[in-house]
Formats: structure tokens, sequence, C-alpha cells
């Protein structure tokens, strides 16, 4: 059984949270793409974890880890998550955690030239996380990248060392006028935050065919949402990477197989980090209040994000290109504060009214059409049956499933584990 959790969204719709409800049932969790340019917070028992790296399975302790080869790796931050994470009382090992030998390496070169590119854009940048995530995804394009593999052998990386380096200090110096990076503290980093990783490095792509004729559960996690996916996304307010449900099985290391069920997870209202078209948005007090009450500030990067109501264009679209066939709803408990519930229900786009979510240019111009849904006016954080909502939550969830045209499955009223509506 394969099993995929994706956003729906602009990102941070509660995925890791959803996922680490959903492991329990799981053999394997899986991430495919992207690196430490987001995190995912999990509440458990145990306290509250931020991963940005490693799988949310990390938090039980049966649930075997895979990072694949999609993946770009940040070898510092992930040994500080390790660390962080044994100081909580998790326990990690090579039984539980398995690190691709084909995902890249993300360099110090790449985080330098990731901040050298957005102050060269000043007002015009992209809203990076800079954490080097385009610059080494750049770099794996052009072949230029070194594989978490190469760490088992570092004294033969030296060679493609200096080739990449030479290569990359051109940018750096010439380009944006900077330090060069030297040889000798790129070896001397690939050693010594390699050395630590090695013991979980190996072929994923062959543990998990076997664990798939094995009859085990594998479920991949995706990191960000639709609407930043590099091609289906918000371009070029996307990230570098595949999104997309259909990207898990490649980027994980199996990619002949096809999943058994897609699970988008979509907020009940809108949120987006950085810059780039956000048609949703709310502003002044609206939008303060709603960022306040669903603390709506980056999890890796601690930025406020824009918020606004359900964009039921948008996430309409989310669901077609995830593929979704069920939907669970996160944050419902948030809006428990709001008499009147905006949602966009089409866009104005140079005076005509669309329903389908546009791309470059007219959605630059897209204007929100509001409506606005009755509020329940009440707490719902410890309703753990759809009949335990209040009326007009229930009809909320029904006007969302309805809208996007999958079936809600969950809806979740907190971040705590036991805070779920199984439907
Ligand atoms: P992810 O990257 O998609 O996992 O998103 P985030 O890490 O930004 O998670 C969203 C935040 O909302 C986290 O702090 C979660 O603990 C929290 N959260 C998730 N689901 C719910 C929910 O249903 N209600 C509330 N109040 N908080 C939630």
């Amino acid at each position: 059984m394969l099993t995929s959790i994706v956003g729906i969204n602009w990102g941070d719709e509660g995925k890791g949270r959803m996922v680490d409800l959903l492991s329990e049932q799981e053999d394997i969790v899986c991430r495919y793409q992207g690196g430490n340019n987001a995190g995912h917070t999990v509440v458990n028992e145990r306290g509250t974890f931020i991963l940005n790296l490693l799988p949310s399975g990390i938090l039980r302790p049966e649930v075997v880890n895979i990072m694949g080869n999609g993946m770009v790796i940040d070898i510092k931050h992930l040994c500080g998550e390790i660390e962080k994470l044994r100081a909580g009382g998790i326990d990690i090992s090579p039984a539980n955690l398995k690190v691709s030998d084909r995902a890249i390496i993300c360099m110090p070169y790449n985080v330098a030239q990731d901040c050298l590119e957005e102050e060269r854009l000043a007002d015009a940048k992209y809203g990076s996380t800079r954490r080097g995530i385009a610059p080494i995804y750049g770099d794996k394009y052009m072949k230029k990248g070194i594989r978490m593999g190469d760490l088992l052998q570092p004294e033969a990386i030296g060679d493609e060392l200096k080739n990449i380096l030479e290569w990359k200090n051109l940018t750096i110096e010439k380009v944006y006028g900077a330090d060069p990076f030297t040889y000798e503290d790129m070896l001397a980093y690939l050693k010594d935050y390699g050395a630590p990783l090695k013991d979980y490095i190996c072929d994923v792509g062959e543990y998990l065919e076997d664990a798939i004729a094995a009859g085990k559960r594998v479920m991949f996690e995706a990191q960000l949402g639709a609407l930043r996916d590099i091609d289906f996304g918000i371009y070029p307010y996307t990230s570098s990477s595949s999104t997309i449900a259909a990207y898990g099985p490649i980027g994980a290391g199996v990619p002949g197989h096809k999943l058994d069920r897609v699970i988008g997870i979509m907020k009940a209202y809108s949120t987006c980090v950085g810059e780039g078209p956000f048609t949703a948005e709310m502003f002044g007090d609206e939008a303060e209040e709603l960022r306040k009450a669903g603390g709506e500030y980056g999890a890796a990067t601690g930025r406020p994000r824009r918020v606004g109501g359900f964009d039921v264009v948008a996430s309409r679209y989310g669901v077609r290109v995830q593929g979704a066939t069920e939907i669970a709803v996160t944050k419902l408990d948030i809006l428990s504060y709001l008499d009147n519930i905006p949602v966009v229900v089409s866009y104005d786009v140079n005076g005509k009214t669309v329903d389908r979510f546009p791309t470059g240019k007219a959605l630059a111009d897209a204007k929100p059409n509001v409506e606005y849904l009755d509020g329940w006016g009440e707490d719902i954080t410890s309703c753990r049956k759809f009949e335990d909502l209040p009326e007009n939550a229930q009809k909320y969830v029904k006007y969302l499933e309805n809208a996007v045209g999958a079936p809600v499955t969950y809806v979740s009223v907190g971040a705590e584990r036991e805070q779920i509506i199984v439907m």
C-alpha cells in the first residue's frame, strides 16, 4: 500500500501533523523532495518538534524513515537536527533512518549563493528561505552536485570537488564579488559532517523495493504544497522541486510504483509565505487577527505569513494537480472567532469571472470575489465526531468538500494528535 500526503495549497497546511497521526499505520515514511527550506511542526506527548529534513515518522520508534534521492540535504543541518531530537529523547539509528546515496548535498556555497542572489535582487527578491535550495537544484541539473554516497569514500571526492569549486567560485567571486570557498575548507566540511551520517547512507530504492514486495505500507511525505511546485505552482515564486504526489515514488527511489491513496492536506483558510501572487490575501486588522489566531509564522524562518480566506479556485486546482483521492481539512478550529467566514469563490481577471486557476499575468491581475459563510462562534477543539461540530462548522466542511470535488475524510480541530475527526 503506497500512500502520499501532500499539500493542496501554498504549504504549511499541517502536513507534519497529519503524517504524524497517520504514520501510526505505516511501516515506512519517505521524504522525496526539497531540503531544510520548510519546517513541519509535530506536537505529541513528548513535546513539540520542528522537523526540517527528517521525515515525520522519526517520532515513532517502529517506523523506518527514508530520505530519498529527490532531496537536497544540508549535512550540517541534518547532523544538528538528529542531535536535537536525540536530546529530546528520540532514538535515531540506521535501523530507523536511511538516507539515499543518490540525494544531493546542499553545500555552504549554495547557501551563500542563495543569500547573495536575494541581496542582489533587493526589492525584486523571490522571498527565498536562503537555505541554498534553488542554487543546489540548479547544480544538480548542471551535474555539479556531490551526492550523499560520495561521503562513503571522502578520499575519492577530491578531484570532483576541485572541479566543482573552480566552477562555483567563478560565480561567487566574479558575479557577486564575494570571497571564494577553499578546497580545504569544503573537504573538511564534507568529512566533518559526513562522518556522523555514514551509517545511514544506502541504496534506499533497493530497500523500498524489497519492503513493498513484502507487503509493507509506505507513506510519502511532501514538503510545501501544490502551488509551490516547480512546474504547476506560482512560478517563479515556487520551490525548486516537485511537490506533487506523482513525484513521490520517483524522488523516494521506486519510480516504477503507483500510489494507491493520495491524501491532500488542505487548510480551512489560506496562508502564503514570501513573495508572489496571493489572490485571497487579507490586509490590516482583519489579517492580523487571523494571523494571530492561527499562529501563522514560518516554522523554519519565523516570518509572518500572509493570510486570507479559503480560496476555492486555488484549492480546487491543488486537488486536481495532486490527484488527491481524499482531503484532510486542517485548522478548522482557528476560524471559530469569526462571525462571517470569507471564502474566495472565483477570481475577477480584467473584468471576467474566472473559476480555473490562472497562471502568469492573469494570476498576477486576479482579484478575489469573496462570499461569506456563517460562522459557528464556539470552541470546537474538543469535538471528535463530525456530528459534534456545530451545524455551521459542518456546513463549512461540506461546502469545502463540494467546492474542491474530493471527499473530506479528516477534519483537524487542533494541533494535538487526538484533536482529529475521522469521517
Ligand atoms: P506543514 O509544513 O504543512 O506541516 O505545516 P506547519 O508545520 O506550518 O504546521 C502548521 C501548524 O499548525 C503547526 O504548528 C501545527 O502544530 C499546527 N496545526 C496543524 N493542524 C492544526 C489544527 O487543526 N489546529 C490547530 N490549531 N493547529 C494545527
